[in-house]
Formats: structure tokens, C-alpha cells, sequence
């Protein structure tokens, strides 16, 4: 048996101006060929699980491309044709099965589907190949990629620590398949319905019932039953949430299932909007906390959604409100890094930091923030995953400093990094542990590495292409209509 196992991964904000050309993917990991196997096996990914699976069943392995880049806007056309015609180029030299490592919200310069049109490519050469997909929590689920593939799942952990479980399982009900002792056939449904991607925690209401739903739906004998957050900042016409179940046989009964796990978040959809609290008054808040540690969310600046990691609404305001004992991860300014490696460790500066990258889509031009403190750390900005996200992957920050000024310890970093590990603070010899505030530019994944130091977590509302504001974005392509951009109190006919 020869399987192609490939990863082919981006998270698309049409707001962000971050460039997704090959380049970014190369910062990431992107791997052709047998480095992509070396780059991922034995990781706790979906591509990880797929190639323990292959080992198992002694079946040859083709791994054409793992390629993945930190969300930002929109794939550049020659990076999506470098990974999809990898992919394309092994399935036409002939496979018996494909396990493909997808997110679902990709946009790319030459199709606002990027997953579908793959699949549908995919199906062009192979007709009936059997295909087996995991996708993001944060995937939007599209007709093609439906049509296109055999078993879909996505993942049930927002933090997302199990990507391995999910790969696995899909895994798992494609060979099974290809043994005849079961026959996947899937159903969909889905809701005008743009959830804040900081309302889709799953350890929160209303995600953690709907995923206990999901999970009871398996219980019940779904061979796989998936809630989709879906990915808001996305904007194409599928954007939104969406639920896909595969039944052994019964198409039906898994259209039913989907439909049920729709109802009840419909029924929900005010819990997927985001309060919004004055950014002075939630710093006031922290400030008035001694007992750390406290956990100050840039998440409008979220660079784990393509934000530009560069903003400095928040961290301004925690200065200004004199906040101490307050380490930060991390804002990204390649320059800033580059004048603290040059005036060495030990060595005080002033400098312009962050608000290199203009933002159009909200109207904004990059703000840097006048500042003065000492070089305390330089590093290569490279460490090993050791906490329950990504586990075993090698993260790449580039170059990186510390500047102290004396209340605060910033990680400036010359790579887009959004800080879901400890690694990004120990990597560059701070101890997250004994500090009373840690500002992180993130919104859920945080939570892997931070939640369990956290004593409190505040929100802070800044600025940025990831804000949870919907009046600061222009929608142009998401279809209409959609709640909340509209009022809606019934959904109206679906697809
Ligand atoms: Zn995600």
C-alpha cells in the first residue's frame, strides 16, 4: 500500500498586511520530500499520527510537502502552487490512499478555498482515492472540501493539544475503509453565524457543551463528530461556524447529527460575542492585583491570527499606568533586535520600538513606542516545545533580545511568534514563574503553556488586525446575511 501523507497549513486573515509568500513558510517549516517526514514524525501532530499509522500497517510513504506559516494574509500564488502541485505531482505517480494535515481557512491569491480547490484537484487525477483530512478548530468548512474528501475531522481543543488524537482517529476510519469493514459517508450543516474567535475557548461556554455534544455524538456511534469554530477573520463567502459528522454508512444519520450540533449553537450565538471593556480600565483592574501572576491579553494584536505583532496600544498603556514586575511576549521589530545585538548585552539604549507594519483594512498606520531600557538577552531565538502544544516541533523566533527597562522585560523577536509556550520566555532566561504580569500577544493558545500559572487573565482591547471589534472591519465577501454583522433571530435557509 503507498500512501501520500502530506501538511499543507495556513490560518488566512484577508485583514492582516502580512505577506504569506513561500518565504514566510520556509520561517515556519516547510519541507519537501523525505525532510518532511524527518521534520514531523514523531511530533504530536495530525502529520505525526498519520505517519506512526503508516509505520503500523507497513504501508510506503510519499510525504510530497509539510509546509505551514504563522497566520497573515493572503497565500501568495506561487507558494500554494510549490505545496498543492507537491501534493498533486504524488498522487499522479499513483497512491492507494491520501492523509492530508490541513488547516481550512485558507485564502489564497488564486482561490479564496484553498483546501477545497486542493481536494478538488486531488479528485481531478484520482477520482476515488481515498482521502482522509484533519482541520483546524478554526477551519471554514466549504461544499468542496465536503465533496472532495472521504473523512473529515477537525480538532476538539481550542487551545489545540490534540492534533495527534484527531489525526489518529481520521487515520484510523480511512484504513479501516480501504479494509471494507467500514463505509464513511459524511453530513454537514452550518449557520450564519461569525463567532469571535476569542468566545471558541473550549474549556468556556458555549464551545466546551457544544464539544461534549460532539463527543456524545461519537459515543453514539458517529465515527467522527466535528464543531467548527470557523475562522471570522477570513473573509470569503464560507467564512463561519460549521459542524460535519461521518457515519458508517448512514448518510443521513450523520446529516442529522451535523444538523442537531447546529441547533444548539445557534441557540447560543449571543455567547459568541465578545463584550467589549476600555483598555484603560481593564490595565486599572490588573494593576490593582498584587498576586501574580497575571496574564494581560494583547489579543488585537494576536499574531497567532495575523496580527502584525507590532502594535503598541497595550503595552503603552501598562507603562503609562507604571505596571512592574511585567515580562512580554514578545513584539516583533527585526531592526530594534538588530540595534540591541549591536550594542551588546549590558548596554542601554533608546529606541523606537514596534509599529513597523502599517494597517490598512482598519485605517491605521504603525505607532512605535519611544523607549529606554538595558539589553539584558541575546539569542538565536531558536527552542524545543516542551509544553502540551506542538509538542517536540522547533520554533524559530530569529534573532531575538530582551530589553529591561527596568519594569518591564520585553522579548523583541525578528520572526512572527505567538507566545503559547513557556519556551518563549526560558528560551531567552526569563522565569514566567516569578514574574507578576505577563503580557502576551495571543487570545486562547495562551492558555497551553500559561494557564496554569495564571492567578488572573485580563483582556486588554488594543489595536490590530485582529481585533474582536466587527465595526473596525470592512466585510466585503463573507455571504449575507450573517450574524452579528446582521440581526438575525432565524437562520435563514442554509447554502
Ligand atoms: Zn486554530
Amino acid at each position: 500500500m503507498r500512501l501520500v501523507i502530506a501538511m499543507m497549513k495556513h490560518e488566512t486573515n484577508t485583514f492582516s498586511p502580512v505577506r504569506t509568500d513561500w518565504q514566510r513558510f520556509q520561517e515556519w517549516g516547510a519541507h519537501l520530500g523525505d525532510a518532511a517526514r524527518r521534520a514531523y514524525e514523531g511530533t504530536a501532530m495530525p502529520m505525526g499520527a498519520y505517519l506512526k499509522l503508516a509505520r503500523e500497517v507497513g504501508a510506503d510513504v510519499v510525504t510530497p510537502v509539510a509546509a505551514e506559516a504563522m497566520p497573515s494574509g493572503p497565500v501568495a500564488a506561487e507558494a500554494y502552487e510549490i505545496m498543492s502541485s507537491a501534493i498533486l505531482d504524488a498522487v499522479r505517480r499513483g497512491c492507494d490512499a491520501a492523509m492530508l494535515d490541513l488547516h481550512g481557512a485558507m485564502v489564497a491569491e488564486t482561490t479564496p478555498d484553498g483546501e477545497g480547490t486542493l481536494l478538488e484537484r486531488i479528485r481531478t487525477i484520482a477520482p476515488d482515492l481515498p482521502i482522509a483530512v484533519t482541520c483546524d478548530l478554526h477551519a471554514n468548512l466549504t461544499e468542496k472540501m465536503v465533496r472532495n474528501s472521504t473523512a473529515l475531522i477537525g480538532y476538539k481543543t481550542y487551545p489545540h493539544v490534540d492534533m495527534y488524537e484527531v489525526g489518529e482517529q481520521v487515520g484510523r476510519i480511512l484504513l479501516r475503509a480501504m479494509k471494507g469493514e467500514i463505509r464513511p459517508v459524511m453530513g454537514w450543516a452550518r449557520r450564519p453565524l461569525l463567532a469571535q474567535t476569542l468566545r471558541m475557548g473550549t474549556d468556556d461556554e458555549p464551545m466546551k457543551t457544544l464539544i461534549a455534544m460532539a463527543r456524545a455524538e461519537e459515543r453514539r456511534g458517529m465515527l467522527a463528530a466535528t464543531v467548527f469554530g470557523g475562522f471570522p477573520l477570513a473573509d470569503f463567502a464560507d467564512a463561519g461556524i460549521s459542524a460535519i459528522c461521518v457515519a458508517d454508512g448512514n448518510g443521513a444519520a450523520a446529516r442529522a447529527a451535523a444538523e442537531r450540533l447546529m441547533d444548539a449553537t445557534w441557540e447560543r450565538r449571543e455567547d459568541f460575542l465578545y463584550r467589549h471593556e476600555p483598555l484603560d480600565e481593564a490595565v486599572a483592574r490588573a494593576k490593582a492585583m498584587t498576586e501574580g501572576s497575571i496574564l494581560l491579553l494583547d489579543h488585537a494584536d494576536n499574531v497567532g491570527s495575523g496580527g502584525t505583532e507590532d502594535v503598541m496600544t497595550v503595552l503603552r498603556e501598562v507603562i503609562r499606568q507604571g505596571l512592574e514586575d511585567v515580562a512580554v511576549a514578545a513584539v516583533w521589530d527585526p531592526e530594534a533586535v538588530q540595534r540591541m545585538a549591536k550594542a551588546g548585552v549590558g548596554a542601554t539604549v533608546t529606541l523606537k520600538l514596534g509599529g513597523r507594519t502599517d494597517m490598512p483594512s482598519i485605517d491605521r498606520r504603525g505607532e512605535p513606542l519611544e523607549i529606554t531600557g538595558k539589553v539584558r538577552t541575546l539569542s538565536d531565538g531558536e527552542w524545543i516545545v516542551r509544553g502540551p502544544m506542538y509538542t517536540g516541533v522547533t520554533v524559530s523566533m530569529g534573532p531575538t533580545a530582551v530589553l529591561d527597562t527596568g519594569k518591564v522585560q520585553i522579548v523583541v523577536v525578528s520572526r512572527h511568534h505567538e507566545p503559547w509556550d513557556q519556551g518563549v520566555f526560558t528560551s531567552v532566561g526569563i522565569d514566567p514563574r516569578t514574574k507578576r504580569y505577563l503580557l502576551l500577544k495571543s487570545r486562547i493558545h495562551y492558555r497551553a503553556g500559561f494557564a496554569p500559572l495564571a492567578r488572573a487573565t485580563i483582556t486588554c482591547d488594543g489595536e490590530g488586525v485582529t481585533t474582536s471589534d466587527n465595526d473596525r472591519l470592512r466585510f466585503r465577501h463573507v455571504r449575507r446575511p450573517i450574524f452579528p454583522l446582521d440581526r438575525l433571530n432565524e437562520p435563514p435557509p442554509q447554502r
